[in-house]
């Protein structure tokens, strides 16, 4: 069966290389630019002032939902608004606890450190981890047998700002150790209508406020796709037209760039497909369907579902994965079409 690609397509909510710089013009900078995500923008705004009256540090943080949301604008925020530094890496980018070591000292007194998808850090640096987030210390053990030394290195104060697609992925010690936890929903098409508004302005891009709109809802929910598709219309209002992104140039644009009206595009509709036309539309389990379709489980559920489930196209149900019947009226799938013509539609 085909091999799909589902990183390099316009509607992947991951990061194409050099996409996300960290001087993206896009990128907001305070929490008042940061627009939608109310509930976890109204709590950081109360902790970020209570530390700031306290003169402390935040306490560490964990920003957990689907990739492309704005976790990592959200970290920057944080260490804008605390008017303090911010240092970036990742979980698979940490290899040994050394590395980390090394990044903790060189760390000034209330620096903000985001680690992206910490989930895959190791347990050997996760050990490192405990103890710099709890006492701002870190022992360091040197030499093996007798000549073994361990010196206990104080460290700055800093707040850990840690980005995950699931909470659940975390080990329980380490989920206990960050005193906020914000989760990140999908955005509206009107909250995204917004980005994309802002976007356009800080691009020179011209857009009417329906071309907005139709960008949005095509976006799955995700301000990276909703910039990224900007982007792209723009070039087909260049061309074909007087660059002016209209409700019509947006949808032939989009027509063009094989996006449908919500957002779904041709690997989408395969594995929807998939699901009808092998499985009887489910229930199907999540390393079957990943087999099936050449995938890999975890994409599927981090980037590819969140949003189907979102539409109401897609449900997860202890025995697997199964399709809804809006589903099937969406994509034009002979509800019938299976051996024994049977369909049980969990909704
Ligand atoms: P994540 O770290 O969750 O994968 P990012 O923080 O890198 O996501 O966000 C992706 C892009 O989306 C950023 O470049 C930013 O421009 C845009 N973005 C994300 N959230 C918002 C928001 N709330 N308001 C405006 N733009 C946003």
């Amino acid at each position: 069966m085909e091999e799909f690609d589902f990183e390099s397509r316009i509607v992947s909510p991951t990061e194409i290389m050099g996409e996300n710089d960290s001087d993206n013009p896009l990128r907001p900078r305070s929490l008042q630019d940061y627009i939608g995500q109310e509930k976890a923008k109204q709590n950081l705004a109360v902790f970020i002032e209570a530390a700031k009256q306290r003169h402390e540090c935040l306490d560490h943080v964990l920003l957990y939902g689907p990739p492309g949301l704005g976790k990592t604008t959200l970290s920057g925020i944080i260490a804008n608004e605390m008017n303090v530094n911010l240092r970036i890496t990742s979980g698979p980018a940490i290899e040994k606890p050394g590395d980390l070591a090394a990044i903790l000292t060189n760390l000034n007194e209330g620096d903000v450190l985001f680690i992206d998808e910490i989930h895959r850090i190791s347990r050997a640096v996760e050990e490192i981890l405990y103890p710099a987030m709890e006492d701002f210390a870190i022992d360091i053990v040197t030499g093996k047998g007798q000549m073994a030394a361990s010196y206990h290195l104080p460290l700055p104060h800093f707040t850990l700002v840690g980005a995950t697609t699931r909470a659940g992925q975390l080990t329980a010690p380490l989920r206990d150790r960050f005193g906020v936890s914000l989760r990140l929903e999908l955005y509206t098409p009107e909250e995204l209508a917004r980005i994309i508004r802002r976007s356009a302005n800080i691009l020179h891009i011209a857009i009417e406020p329906d071309g907005a709109l139709e960008i949005a809802s095509r976006s799955r929910g995700t301000p990276r796709i909703a910039n990224r598709m900007l982007k792209r219309v723009r070039d087909f209002a260049q061309v074909l037209s007087d660059g002016v992104i209209t409700l019509s140039t947006a949808q032939t644009a989009l027509e063009r760039l094989e996006v449908d009206e919500l957002g779904l595009d041709a690997n989408d509709r395969r594995m929807l497909t998939a699901l009808v036309k092998f499985y009887r539309g489910g229930p199907v389990g999540l390393e079957t369907l990943a087999a099936a379709i050449g995938e890999e489980a975890v994409t599927i559920e981090d980037v590819i579902e969140p949003y189907l489930m979102q539409i109401g196209f897609l449900n997860r149900t202890p025995r697997g994965r199964c399709i809804t019947r809006a589903a099937c009226l969406h994509l034009g799938l002979e509800i019938n079409d299976t051996s024994d013509g049977q369909i049980r539609f969990t909704e």
